[in-house]
């Protein structure tokens, strides 16, 4: 497999595929731009061999082309940070992005516009909702059929294809997976950002220094049945919090109040236990709870054993002695990946387990432990109290990390490994 360190950019054009999907306020300005920062190693190494690039990203979730979602707000910031005068094109297809990709000459970098202006990045039509299902299936067909030259013209701008944008690993999506044929394997690599972040998924699906605890949190048991289902083949304690405690103690038969719960889960909650206990996984929940009479930060709190909460009450984080059995397990640890809040850390009230828990984290990694923090809100927890720099590793992909833990092939990392 070619690699980015290896490879040689001199007098070569790059089509690199970023996650510049960053977030923008009402003046287009962008509030975070770790997900630019993410990318600069990948273009600076490009640019300092003598390379040109050519930029292709999508920013947010347009359908056709529209003014909020063009990636002409970020040009100045990504000029700003790359130290080069970043040229644009308004079009990622057309004569004036041929043109200016032919016109590139080393130490240039061209920004295409947004990738997904266009339905055959996905492959997926824009079309109403309300289309009838045969109006939906032709429409698909067509874009299917249109992909391979959509595809076909991004390639062709390039000499070499570079995926630095893991947030995207797990669609199957023109710029990151099935562009990569049009490559020899000499001629396609993993960007730096996307080396780190496989190397870490790696590290914790087949690197495994024990004990291996993962701490899921987050509000549903729906959205993390496979990733739970997954990891009980290879953690030796799994640290269930979060909104979805309410769930298991329901299930278990204690009384929740007015907890989050998801009552067609019962079951399901009951088998995962069972399950954990045939695999000899050591199951840990909360034993108490923060509990509050209303959702909202300004509501009257105390603290309850979590299977006895009272009829009007809510829980909203783990309790101290919750915080106390999680950071044992977690210190004790030398494996450790965490995704997910232990309550509802936006209020600033409930806070203070998924604080707990990520200063468990630091400490074991100081301790010589792996740790990897990803999957979106937990990524927010790590950045609200200031922790990144503890851990090992913290993620950039959200859905992209989980379906990796889930045991997924990413068509974004096979396209380029095959
Ligand atoms: P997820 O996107 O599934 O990782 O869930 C993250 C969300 O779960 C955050 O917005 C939290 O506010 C929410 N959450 C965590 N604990 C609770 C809880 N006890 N009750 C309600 N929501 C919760």
């Amino acid at each position: 497999m070619q690699t980015i360190d290896k490879f040689n950019f001199a007098g070569k054009k790059a089509f690199v595929r970023v996650d510049f999907n960053v977030p923008l306020d009402e003046n287009f300005n962008i509030t975070d731009d770790t997900r630019i920062r993410a990318a600069l190693p990948t273009l600076k190494k490009i640019l300092a061999d003598g390379g040109s690039i050519i930029i292709g990203s999508h920013l947010g979730r347009p359908k056709g082309p529209a003014d909020k979602f063009s990636l002409k707000h970020i040009i100045k910031h990504v000029s700003e940070l790359l130290g080069v005068d970043v040229q644009f094109a308004n079009d990622c297809m057309g004569n004036e992005a041929a043109e200016k990709t032919a016109a590139l000459k080393p130490g240039e970098v061209l920004l295409l516009e947004n990738l997904r202006f266009y339905a055959e990045e996905q492959g997926k039509p824009f079309i109403a909702n309300d289309a009838s299902d045969e109006e939906k299936a032709a429409a698909k067909k067509a874009v299917k059929e249109s992909q391979k030259a959509f595809t076909k013209k991004l390639a062709s701008y390039a000499d070499c294809y570079v995926n630095d944008a893991f947030g995207t690993a797990h669609r199957a999506h023109a710029s990151t997976a099935l562009i990569a044929s049009y490559f020899d394997v000499d001629h396609k690599m993993f960007g730096y950002l996307m080396e780190k972040e496989v190397k870490a998924v790696n590290k914790i699906l087949n690197d495994i220094h024990r004990p291996f605890t993962a701490i899921m949190g987050g509000s549903k048991v729906s959205s993390k049945i496979e990733i739970i289902d997954n990891l009980l083949n290879k953690v030796d304690n799994l640290i269930i919090t979060g909104g979805m405690t309410y769930t298991f103690t329901k299930a278990k038969g204690g009384k929740i109040g007015l907890s989050i719960c998801e009552d067609d889960k019962l079951d399901l909650a009951l088998d995962l236990l069972k399950k954990a206990k045939e695999k000899g996984v050591n199951i840990v929940l909360a034993v108490d709870a923060k509990i509050a009479d209303s959702f909202s930060n300004d509501a009257h709190t105390r603290f309850c054993a979590v299977n006895e909460i009272p009829d009007e009450w809510e829980g909203l984080d783990i309790g101290p002695k919750t915080e106390e059995i999680f950071a044992k397990v977690i210190k004790e640890s030398k494996t450790i990946l965490w995704n997910g809040p232990t309550g509802v850390f936006e209020f600033d009230n409930f806070t203070h387990g998924s604080r707990s828990v990520g200063e468990a984290i630091v400490e074991a990694t100081k301790n010589g432990a792996f740790s990897l923090v990803g999957g979106g809100d937990s990524v927010a927890c790590v950045n609200k109290f200031n922790l990144g720099k503890g851990v090992s590793y913290v993620s950039t992909g959200g859905g992209a990390l989980l379906e990796a833990i889930e045991g997924k092939v990413l068509p974004g990392i096979a396209a380029i490994e095959k």
